[in-house]
């Protein structure tokens, strides 16, 4: 008996030796993969860092470029488009004016009613639908048939108190989140394709005149009176209200600027012909690239994978279509090389499965248990990881978006120095020009990205601060303005009524 004991004992702690070494081992194992983890996350810090210095060179790049552009047709990445809107609206306008806004994701139709007055401004209706994914790869035909059927649904439902009581065409903006080439205010062609869209038969046809003829062949009684950039109807919105306005930016599916410069200053235009001495110009710097750019390997990849690659280069890096799939890449290199994710996800896999606003949610869950990472990532075909590997995706998500922030916090600086009002002047004049300097200046700032991405706007505003220092960046508000393009387009039109051409540029 007392031999079997001594066996058993024995046989236990055999078993309990070697239980040991296995979880000892395993456990040293855990950890060799966590460090493996922690280097790279380490690594893509690192790719991703976006310290001052460089962000005051990628400042310096961007007003060079702006200044490139502007001096001749090709002459930068940024084409610096001329958009032939030399007034802005300033709250005096009266009359009623329709808009349709072709977005990135959405699209929308107002109609607002101008009193006279800023304050009688009224958005009467407004309407905001997703893009159909089938139209990205449609005809221009298709297109434009869809746009001018919403457009009928909408005046359809107007009633009686309508515009057409009054026996007048109704009057309508067409807002268009594309590179084009103006003409004037009312015509211009299309450049290129951008944010995922690849319709066919629409290089160098005029926009306008493509929606008037879908419009008429449905025999409504509408005038495409004006063709503006996205951009510049945020910037109308934002100078209706406040006339420090001089510069907006869209953060949305894709990224764009406009500002107001002074004519003498576009030398490739040479006889502008406004009455205002300025014109607002449409820099397109989805396109911006300059070699401060924090380039990685995964934006390579995106970009080589994309639709449009080696094109929109500063877009791909901030723009709210590709945030969700950089990180979306990220997630599927680490769990490539570790097993921290469990098996590869084949839906993981899968280009754009993972949007932006997925990627806020995570980055801002603030539950303790991190409850939304956890659901998101099941969706992505990673189900049950522990806590540690949630938090390091949230830390994934925070790399991604701290750097789209800053880089986009440079572009604005650009365009201040660009304008004399990031405070650079040299230190000697810097006296005698106090006054100029700290000009207030207003920013007019629109998209889904901005106004839903708490964490972007922080990382934002900080960086501007860095940037230009805390006494400047007191005198810069950033004024976000919600569907700012669509209302402002409407905006423009009422206080811009004629048609001008230039035709010698
Ligand atoms: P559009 O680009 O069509 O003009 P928006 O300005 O509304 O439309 O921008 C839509 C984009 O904004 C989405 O494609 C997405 O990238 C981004 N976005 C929307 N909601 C969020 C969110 N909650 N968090 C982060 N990004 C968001
Ligand atoms: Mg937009």
């Amino acid at each position: 008996m007392g031999r079997v004991l001594v066996m058993l004992t024995a046989a236990a702690a055999v078993v309990a030796c070697s239980v040991a070494t296995v979880m000892v081992r395993r456990r040293v194992r855990r950890r060799r993969k966590w460090r493996k983890v922690v280097r790279l996350l380490k690594d893509l810090e690192e790719s991703f860092e976006t310290p001052l210095g460089r962000l005051r060179q990628m400042v310096d790049a961007i007003a060079v470029e702006m200044q490139a552009g502007l001096v001749s047709e090709g002459g930068s990445k940024l084409k610096m488009l001329l958009t032939f809107v030399d007034d802005l609206p300033n709250g005096s306008e009266r009359g009623t004016y329709y808009a349709l806004h072709l977005g990135g994701s959405y699209f929308r139709i107002i109609r607002v009613h101008l009193g006279g007055q800023r304050s009688s401004l009224e958005v009467q209706d407004i309407e905001r639908h997703s893009i159909p994914t089938s139209l990205l790869n449609s005809t221009s035909e298709v297109l434009f048939d869809f746009l001018a059927s919403s457009l009928q649904r909408f005046i359809e439902k107007e009633g009686h108190e309508s515009i057409s009581s009054q026996d007048v065409k109704r009057e309508l903006a067409f807002t268009f989140s594309f590179p084009v080439k103006q003409t004037s205010l009312s015509s211009g062609v299309l450049i290129k394709w951008t944010k995922g869209f690849a319709i066919s038969e629409m290089a160098g046809e005029d926009i306008a005149e493509c929606l008037q003829g879908a419009v008429d062949r449905r025999g409504l009684d509408i005038h495409v009176a004006a063709l503006v950039n996205d951009t510049v109807g945020a910037l109308s919105y934002g100078h209706y209200h406040d006339p420090d306005t001089i510069a907006a930016v869209v953060f949305g599916t894709g990224s764009n600027a406009c500002y107001l410069e002074r004519t003498d200053a576009i030398i490739k235009c040479q006889n502008p012909r406004t009455t205002s001495g300025s014109m607002v110009v449409n820099m397109e710097w989805g396109n911006f690239w300059s070699s401060r750019l924090p380039r990685t390997s995964y934006d390579i990849e995106l970009d080589a994978e994309s639709l449009n690659s080696n094109d929109m280069g500063f877009e791909k890096m901030i723009g709210g279509m590709y945030l969700g799939d950089i990180v979306r890449r990220v997630i599927l290199r680490m769990s490539q090389e570790s097993d921290i994710f469990g098996p590869i996800s084949s839906i993981l896999s899968t280009p754009f499965v993972l949007r932006t606003n997925s990627v806020s949610a995570m980055h801002e869950d603030d539950t303790p248990e991190l409850h939304e990472v956890a659901t998101i990532l099941k969706h992505l075909g990673v189900p049950k990881v522990p806590l540690k590997v949630r938090k390091l995706v949230v830390k994934i998500c925070d790399v991604v978006t701290r750097r789209a922030a800053r880089l986009a916090a440079a572009g604005i600086s650009g365009i201040l120095k660009k304008l004399g009002r990031d405070g650079s002047v040299g230190e000697g004049r810097r006296r005698s020009s106090d006054k100029q300097m700290m000009r207030r200046t207003v920013v007019a700032v629109e998209g889904g990205l901005y106004s839903n991405y708490r964490m972007f706007r922080e990382y934002l505003d900080e960086a501007l601060s860095d940037i230009l220092g805390e006494d400047v960046a007191r005198q810069v508000v950033i004024k976000a303005m919600e569907d700012g393009s669509s209302i402002g387009s409407a905006l423009l039109l009422a206080s811009s009524h004629s048609v001008r051409t230039i035709s010698n540029i």
